[in-house]
């Protein structure tokens, strides 16, 4: 089955999913549906507004919309047409964007695939799968070293500022510790530091710097570290944007102890988000193919869904 997709939305997750989907071969790309109508692409650009009259041509819809308002003032929208998948990461509200989702998709008779990427998504699934393992599980995620869009955004803000990036970094020592067993006492504000890369006027370094490490909810809690480079060090060095983490689960099995850890090291953020979301718009696309409607979770999707071969070739291959 070749599955078409379309991609809502042409920021970073859009542009790394246009790329992915060509380089897919169960997958063509039908187009891009935009706000804006003057897209740096050779793919083809559509409206977003008329996106309702292509829905017969479209298989899968890959919504890479911002999660701040974006998904909840549009996502159902499009689920009111298209099956579709999303990348939707703001934890506490999962649980209510499932439930318009899903009615949404229901009345409609489409399948919606919610917050796939990789936190949330793949590292969901493990936190359930380690979890799962253990009677009394004790388990920690650490993120990083990534680039924070939100905190970097803070640094930019700060007057004087002319380029400005932060990495959460989450501490060895307290990896260690949770790969060892002791993660039950590890705090998150305690187990990260902040680190700054800031292009300024020298004169500007010093309050900064200040201003920076005392800023309340982003940094103050954290220990912050803040580096003042040279433009062309800046632009050698941080304009990409990495990131991932771990996912530790340990526990006791009866006077054993057992690690079992899940590790991302992500030279692109945009880039591994969209290959999730297009192994999860493939579990999409045959799911609703079966017939099947509603919302799902990742937590949801049998596994050999998500791949390129069937059940049989991978239950000899890989069971
Ligand atoms: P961007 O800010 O780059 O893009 C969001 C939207 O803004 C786009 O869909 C686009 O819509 C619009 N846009 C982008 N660039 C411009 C521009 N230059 N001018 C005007 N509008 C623009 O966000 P990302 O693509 O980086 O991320 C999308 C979401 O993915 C994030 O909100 C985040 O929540 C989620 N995410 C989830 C992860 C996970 O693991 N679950 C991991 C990483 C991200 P349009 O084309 O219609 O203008």
């Amino acid at each position: 089955m070749t599955i078409t997709a379309a991609i809502v939305g042409y920021g970073n997750l859009g542009r790394s999913a246009e790329k992915l989907i060509k380089a897919t071969e169960d997958f063509e790309l039908f187009g891009i549906f935009s706000r804006r109508d003057n897209l740096d692409t050779q793919t083809p650009v559509y409206p977003v507004a008329d996106a309702a009259q292509y829905a017969d041509q479209v298989d899968v819809l890959l919504l890479c919309l911002g999660s701040a308002t974006d998904i909840p003032e549009q996502a159902t929208g499009f689920a009111e047409h298209f099956t579709t998948v999303d990348t939707y990461d703001n934890h506490s509200k999962v649980p209510e964007h499932y439930q318009k989702m899903n009615a949404a998709a229901e009345s409609s008779g489409h399948l919606s695939i919610i917050s796939t990427g990789w936190d949330p998504g793949l590292f969901s699934m493990n936190r359930v799968l380690g979890q799962a393992l253990f009677p009394q599980p004790v388990q920690n995620t650490f993120w990083g070293k990534g680039l924070s869009q939100g905190h970097s955004d803070a640094v930019r803000r700060v007057e004087g500022v002319k380029r400005g990036v932060q990495y959460t970094v989450p501490r060895e020592d307290a990896i260690a510790e949770a790969r060892a067993g002791g993660g039950e006492d590890i705090v998150a504000t305690e187990a990260h530091a902040r680190v700054c890369y800031i292009v300024a006027d020298e004169t500007d370094h010093d309050r900064i710097r200040e201003e920076i490490v005392n800023m309340p909810a982003y940094f103050a809690p954290y220990q912050t570290t803040v580096n003042f480079i040279s433009e062309e060090e800046f632009e050698r060095d941080h304009l990409g944007m990495p990131h991932g983490g771990h996912v530790i689960t340990t526990g006791d099995l009866g006077g054993s102890q057992q690690s079992v850890e899940f590790t991302l090291e992500l030279e692109s953020n945009p880039d591994f988000t969209a290959a999730a979301m297009v192994a999860f718009a493939r579990a999409a696309a045959r799911l609703a193919e079966a017939g099947e409607t509603g919302a799902r979770s990742v937590l949801e999707i049998p596994l050999y869904l998500l791949s390129t071969q069937d059940h049989d070739t991978l239950l000899a291959r890989e069971v």
